[in-house]
This record gives C-alpha cells, sequence and structure tokens, in this order.
C-alpha cells in the first residue's frame, strides 16, 4: 500500500488495496481512499460502508433492473438452492430451470425465427459464444473463409479476447495486443461527436454505410461472418443511432451475405421501452445475446439465442465432428436459470415494459433539462437509458483535454449529491437507472444531479480559461 495513505491497514479498505486486483480501475488511484465499499442496497437505493445512501443511477453496470432487494428473485433462488445448487449441460444433461427459460426467452425474441438458446454467464461469453457459432455456421456451408467479424469504434461487446477484439475501446484493448485479426471496425453513429459541419442525418448514415461498404469491399464480403452491433451503444457513451441507420446498415449487410449480431447486453429486458432494443429500432438480427437484466443480476448469466438456419448450420458441424466443442461449466446453470425465469415473470406481472413506457417521458424530459448548462454539450435518451456529453466551450463540440478527465470529476461531484453514475469516453455521463424507478424518484434523481450541475459548470469555465 502507498506509504502516503490515512487508511488504517485493518480497514476493509486498506485490505481491499492489498488483496484484490480491481477490474476497469487505475491501481494508482484507489491507493490512498481505497475503492468505495457498498454495503446493502433497498429498491434503488445503494448504501456505502460509512452508512452514506446514494441513488443507483447505472442500476450497477446497467443491470439491476428490479433494484437491490427484489424477494421473489431472492425466493427464486434460495428454493432451486434447495432442489439442486448445480448441476451441468455438457454430454446431453440438462436441468428444468433451463429447459423453462429457453422457453421463455424464445416466447418473447424478438424474431419468431429465434428459436434456440445457448446460456453463458456473461455478456463477454455470449459474444464469444456467438462468434464459434458464426465460424462453425459458415464451415457447414462450405465458407470457412467467412471468419472475419466487423464491430463498430465505440462498441461494447466484453473482455474476452473475441469480444474484446470486436469492442472497439481503446481502454479494452491497449497493451494487450488486441485486436486481433479476424475483428474489423466500422464507423460509430454518433451524430453529435462525428458529423461533419452542416452534415444532415441522413447524409451521415449514407456516408457511414459508405465506408462500411468501402470495408467489406476492401477486405472482400466472402471472408466476412458477421456485424456486431449494440441497438444503443451503452459504454462507448449511450449513442442513439439516428433515424434509418439501422434499416441502411440491414440492407447492405444483407446484400453482402453479412450475418447481424444483436448485442442485447444492456438494450434487452425493457431498456428501452420495449422488451428488445431490436424492436425499438426494428432490427432483425440473425444472432441475439444478452445478460445483464436477464436475472437483474442477481446471479450472472447470459444467453444467445439464434435463427434456426444458423442452430441448423452448426448441428450440422457438430455432427460431422463429432462434439458441439464449446461450453461453460456454468452453461444452464439451475439456479441462475431459476432467477432468471422469475425475472422474467416479474416482468410479466407487475408490466415492467409499461411502466418504462410510462416513465420514458418523464425522464426524457429530466435529461432533455440538463442540456441548458453551459457545460453540456448535448444530451440523448431512449426509454430509461440517456446521457449528457460535455464540451469545453458552451455551443460547440469542442472537447477538453481527456488528460483533465473532466467527466470523471464531474460524476464525483454529483456523487457527492448523492447519485452514482458512470463517466463514459469523451466526457460523456450515462443515466441508468433500475426500470422499477417511480416518477418522484426519477425527480429526485434530477434534482440531485442538478445541484452539482453549477459546480460542474464553473469547474469547465475554470479549466477553459
Ligand atoms: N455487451 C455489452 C453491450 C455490454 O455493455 C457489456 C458489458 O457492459 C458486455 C457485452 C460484456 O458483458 P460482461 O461484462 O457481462 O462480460
Amino acid at each position: 500500500m502507498n506509504k502516503q495513505s490515512k487508511l488504517n491497514v485493518n480497514s476493509p479498505e486498506a485490505r481491499a488495496i492489498a488483496n484484490h486486483i480491481h477490474p476497469y480501475t487505475n491501481p494508482e488511484l484507489i491507493k490512498n481512499d481505497g475503492p468505495h465499499i457498498i454495503t446493502s442496497g433497498e429498491g434503488i437505493y445503494v448504501t456505502d460502508s460509512n452508512n452514506k445512501s446514494f441513488i443507483e443511477g447505472m442500476s450497477g453496470l446497467w443491470c439491476t433492473s428490479f433494484g437491490y432487494n427484489e424477494n421473489e428473485l431472492i425466493d427464486a433462488a434460495i428454493t432451486q438452492l434447495r432442489k439442486l445448487p448445480f448441476y451441468h449441460s455438457f454430454t446431453g444433461k440438462t436441468v428444468d430451470p433451463a429447459i423453462d427459460l429457453a422457453e421463455k426467452l424464445i416466447s418473447i425474441a424478438p424474431e419468431s425465427d429465434l428459436d434456440k438458446v445457448f446460456f453463458c454467464n456473461s455478456g463477454s461469453e455470449a459474444n464469444d459464444t456467438a462468434v464459434k457459432m458464426i465460424w462453425y455456421y459458415f464451415a457447414s456451408k462450405g465458407m470457412p473463409q467467412k471468419r472475419k467479424i466487423i464491430g463498430r469504434r465505440r462498441g461494447y461487446h466484453g473482455v474476452t479476447v473475441v469480444a474484446a477484439s470486436l469492442t472497439g475501446l481503446p481502454y479494452a484493448q491497449d497493451g494487450f495486443g488486441i485486436p486481433l485479426d479476424f475483428a474489423k471496425h466500422t464507423l460509430s453513429p454518433h451524430f453529435f461527436a462525428d458529423s461533419l459541419e452542416g452534415e444532415s442525418e441522413s447524409n451521415f448514415v449514407e456516408r457511414l454505410m459508405s465506408e462500411l461498404e468501402s470495408l467489406i469491399e476492401k477486405e472482400g464480403s466472402d471472408t466476412i461472418g458477421a456485424m456486431f452491433a449494440e441497438p444503443v451503444m451503452g459504454a462507448g457513451g449511450v449513442i442513439v443511432p439516428p433515424k434509418g441507420y439501422f434499416d441502411a446498415l440491414q440492407k447492405l449487410l444483407k446484400k453482402h451475405d453479412i450475418l447481424l449480431v444483436a448485442d442485447e447486453v444492456i438494450c434487452g429486458f425493457g431498456r428501452t421501452g420495449n422488451m428488445w432494443g431490436s424492436q425499438t429500432f426494428d432490427i432483425k438480427p440473425d444472432i441475439l445475446t444478452c445478460a445483464k437484466a436477464l436475472s437483474s443480476s442477481y446471479l450472472p448469466i447470459s444467453a444467445v439465442m439464434a435463427s434456426s438456419e444458423i442452430v441448423e448450420g452448426v448441428e450440422k458441424q457438430a455432427a460431422k465432428l463429432g462434439i458441439f466443442g464449446h461450453g461453460y461449466t456454468y452453461s444452464a446453470s439451475p439456479v441462475p436459470a431459476a432467477v432468471a425465469l422469475r425475472t422474467l415473470e416479474l416482468m410479466e406481472e407487475r408490466k415492467i415494459i409499461d411502466h418504462v413506457k410510462k416513465m420514458e417521458p418523464i425522464f426524457a424530459e429530466r435529461v432533455k433539462a440538463l442540456g441548458g448548462y453551459s457545460s453540456v454539450g448535448h444530451v440523448r435518451s431512449v426509454g430509461l437509458i440517456g446521457a449528457m456529453e460535455f464540451v469545453c466551450e458552451p455551443g460547440t463540440r469542442k472537447k477538453f483535454d481527456p488528460g483533465l478527465k473532466f467527466s470523471v470529476k464531474a460524476s464525483k461531484a454529483i456523487q457527492e449529491e448523492g447519485v452514482i453514475l458512470r463517466s463514459l469516453p469523451h466526457d460523456t455521463i450515462g443515466f441508468c437507472p433500475p426500470l422499477i424507478i417511480e416518477e418522484k424518484q426519477i425527480h429526485e434523481m434530477f434534482d440531485k444531479i442538478e445541484k452539482a450541475m453549477p459546480l460542474i459548470d464553473k469547474m469547465a469555465i475554470e479549466l477553459n480559461n
């Protein structure tokens, strides 16, 4: 530990510094104060080890849709733990909760054709699995060379080596020697940040499509299997695609016989105001990956859903090789499956999608109001996900020097007022509260955020001078 640290060596903070490697954390920056330790939760609130309560404005990592003490989910886990705490799904075995959950997922899939499910534990594993299925599928069709996969800059698909290769954010790739060669990247549909001066949204979409088509032609469509896309790009900055984007994208991919994988790890299960982001943006994916809110994140579980055409190809290839040579110890594990099944039932019983639709305009109005602060250059939202993007000169798109870490400082100021949010690339702060948030609580959350805004504006002016 840093000699300067004022922490008592026996404090949980000092012990955490000494004993864990912290994911997505600069180890230098937590050496003095240690990590922020969260000890309990209730509804949309969490409490830390100093007994301070916060609104969890990001649902943790875009995931705890039912908040932090949903007894129905806890009971589902306990009941299943008592009955069968673990069994696997290798070598032709499976368990009842996985059968029921797969059936439920297929019944709510955005496309009737997505009719088989493979279970994993995380979004990253689901995306790696989807890539392996694509490789098997094209091999079964006599096109084993169709191995390249397209991702987008600013996209986030996870951290395993394949998923991180498809991610388009340097912080997940630098230092690891990735992306691997199979991954190619195209532009992201971030109109505010990346459109040219005076460019209309439709011209912007045309330009993105023409850049993508050049990439496809350069690489050769006979070498490209699929493209991955989040309906709304979450970790890259809550990027809501411009009108017409997914329509044009799907036409282009079809023309070149390239599959589309919808990464619904954040957007799935109500976040954008429909069960799936694919429904909100009229996407017809060949494969869909989901995780996070599938179990309200009470236990780790994720899923890959694929069209029957792809599944047939995968099964043909597996039969040829004598095995589908892929699976995780906890694929279709009974306790996470039981919790996920109860989550999906609760979504229906409590009409969560209707609730999100009802809250959406209230949330949108409060996000929009943040655009009135001088440090905020752009605001955006859909369903119950949104963002504000800072600029260093009001009325322009000019960014702060990244070394100033402006949005990190801004999110700290907001946290001081009692709302946990997340700083995202390009000086953006995301909003993604639990889907159970009530109207009064939306106001409470944004009132607290607005309490920090004058200080944030002042900080922006000082840094700009
Ligand atoms: N895909 C998307 C869109 C995500 O936002 C994330 C995580 O935030 C992942 C994939 C990776 O999921 P996990 O962290 O569970 O591996």
